[in-house]
Order: structure tokens, then C-alpha cells, then sequence
């Protein structure tokens, strides 16, 4: 017996007029849909009248509703997933399954549709020829810092998702960490009160008083060339890291103290007392 399909249905991200015919084609013919919450995808179904056995599958549901799901595959049932908005397996329910999926060489055939990420970044304004997409920042503050160090470096357009009640303190996060860059909140992508607040981060900042609805944010890329960046990230590292960093490229202590000098901005006597007895 052939197994069946993994379908990954994409769903609107507002705008019900987003389906897709072949969203909706599948959905029909499917023999079960997964879903990440089953009232909202009922909600949906019900609206294009289409009747089909929900099973839910959300990002606690325990590994025994995977392999559930995967024998229904094996044994040659077609399988729908949609989470509650947008693309599935994107800052949503579907990775896991996917590749559980792949394992048990179950073909996957996705359902192109709305994605909130591609939206915004094609109404921002801002490259598109590279960028990089980060989801949800991590809630821990170390984490999150961290994350935003290195994603500083990155030579592409920015892309992350967050929650209205934490908008304000990511952008003050990334003003610290960035520093002054163009960004774009798109905001409510394909629904009434969908607008795109465009300016530098720190402008932005005063424009989002009491944020409301749902915001991709996108970041312009670094500005800094690779030797910028290099010197940038030497420069957060501590004096002693600084100075064996050109040690090991075989520099003379006099030319490092002198580079480090030029690196941090500061006069290079100050460097020379520092290293004065370091070797
Ligand atoms: N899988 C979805 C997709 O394809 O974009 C994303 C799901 S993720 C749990 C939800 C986040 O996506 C929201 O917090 C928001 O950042 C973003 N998002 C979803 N719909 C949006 C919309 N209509 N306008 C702006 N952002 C949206």
C-alpha cells in the first residue's frame, strides 16, 4: 500500500481572501487536517464549508501524537497541516513533524500561501536581496543580548517576529545593540488596520506608544565592511584577547600596541603602560 502525503497548507495571515485554490483543493481532498489550534482552524473551515476530522498537534504536543500522526501516513493516509496563521513549520508547529516525516519516507508537498515574514519584508522597503530571518527573539535577557551581538554583524536585511506587549523593549534593545539603522514595523499585514511605520530605529521608537495587533519587524543590514566588523568585534573583547588576537598573526608587540591604539581610539601611550610588562 502506498503511504500518503504530508501536506504543509499554507493559510491567510488576515486577509481570508488569501486562501489559495489549492489550499482549498486540499483541504477537501485531505483525509485529516492538523491543525495548531482546531477552534481557529474550525473557524476557517467553517467559512469555506469544508468538513474534516481535526487532529491537533501544537508545539507541546507530546512525541506519542507524532508517531500517531506519522502511522496514519504509513498506513496511506493524506495529511493536511496548517497552523493558525500563515505558513506552517515557520515560528510554528511543523519542523518536527517534517522531518519525522522524511525519516519514515513519507513525500512532503507544501501548499504555497501567505507568509507574514516575505510580506513585510517585500513592503519594507529595505533590501531583498539577502536577508536573514530570526523568529521570535529569545524572552531571556542574556540570550536575547547575545543574539542580537551577532546578529549585528550580519551583512542582510533583518527580519524578526514579536509579540505587540514586547514591541517597545525589542526596539529599545535593538537601538542599544545596533545602534542607529533604518527599520520597518509592518504592522497587521492584509488586515483593516495594516500600516507600515518606516523611519531610524529611535524615531520608530516615539511612534509605538501603545502597540497593538500583530509586527514583523525588519532591520536594514550593517553598514560596516568586513574590517570595520573585525575591528568592532575586537574591540569587545578584553585588551588581553585584543593583543593575542595580532599575536598569533605573528605581529611585533610594537605594532600591536600601536594597532590596538588605533582600534580603540585612545592614545597609544595608554596601551604601551598596559602591556608594559606583557609578553
Ligand atoms: N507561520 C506564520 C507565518 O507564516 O508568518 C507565523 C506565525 S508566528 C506564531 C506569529 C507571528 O507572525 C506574529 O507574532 C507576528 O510577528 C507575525 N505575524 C503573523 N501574522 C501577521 C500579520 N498579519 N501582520 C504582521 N505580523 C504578523
Amino acid at each position: 500500500m502506498d503511504k500518503g502525503i504530508l501536506f504543509l497548507v499554507a493559510t491567510p495571515i488576515g486577509n481570508l481572501g488569501d486562501i489559495t485554490i489549492r489550499a482549498l483543493k486540499t483541504l477537501k481532498e485531505v483525509d485529516y487536517i492538523v491543525a495548531e489550534d482546531t477552534r481557529q482552524t474550525l473557524k476557517l473551515l467553517n467559512h469555506f464549508e469544508i468538513s474534516k476530522p481535526l487532529l491537533s498537534y501544537h508545539r507541546h504536543s507530546s512525541e506519542s501524537k507524532e508517531i500517531e500522526i506519522i502511522q496514519l501516513l504509513i498506513k496511506g493516509k493524506n495529511i493536511a497541516i496548517v497552523s493558525d496563521a500563515g505558513t506552517p513549520a515557520i515560528s510554528d508547529p511543523g519542523e518536527k513533524l517534517v522531518k519525522r516525516a522524511i525519516e519514515n519516507n513519507i513525500k512532503i508537498e507544501p501548499i504555497p500561501g501567505a507568509c507574514a515574514l516575505i510580506n513585510a519584508l517585500i513592503a519594507s522597503g529595505l533590501d531583498t536581496d539577502k536577508f536573514a530571518f530570526y523568529g521570535f527573539l529569545p524572552q531571556n535577557n542574556k540570550n536575547r543580548k547575545e543574539i542580537l551581538e551577532q546578529i549585528k554583524q550580519e551583512n542582510k536585511t533583518l527580519i524578526l517576529y514579536e509579540a505587540p506587549h514586547k514591541i517597545k523593549e525589542t526596539l529599545i534593545d535593538l537601538s542599544d545593540i545596533l545602534g542607529s539603522r533604518k527599520i520597518v514595523l509592518a504592522r497587521e499585514i492584509t488586515k483593516i488596520h495594516e500600516e507600515y511605520i518606516r523611519g531610524n530605529i529611535d524615531d520608530v521608537i516615539k511612534n509605538v506608544e501603545n502597540p497593538k495587533g500583530e509586527y514583523v519587524i525588519i532591520i536594514e543590514k550593517s553598514s560596516l565592511n568586513k574590517k570595520e566588523k573585525e575591528i568592532e568585534l575586537l574591540n569587545n573583547k578584553t585588551l588581553e584577547e585584543h593583543y593575542e588576537y595580532y599575536k598569533n598573526k605573528g605581529i611585533e608587540k610594537k605594532e600591536i600596541i600601536k594597532k590596538i591604539a588605533k582600534d580603540r581610539n585612545v592614545q597609544r601611550n595608554e596601551i604601551y603602560k598596559y602591556f608594559l610588562n606583557y609578553n
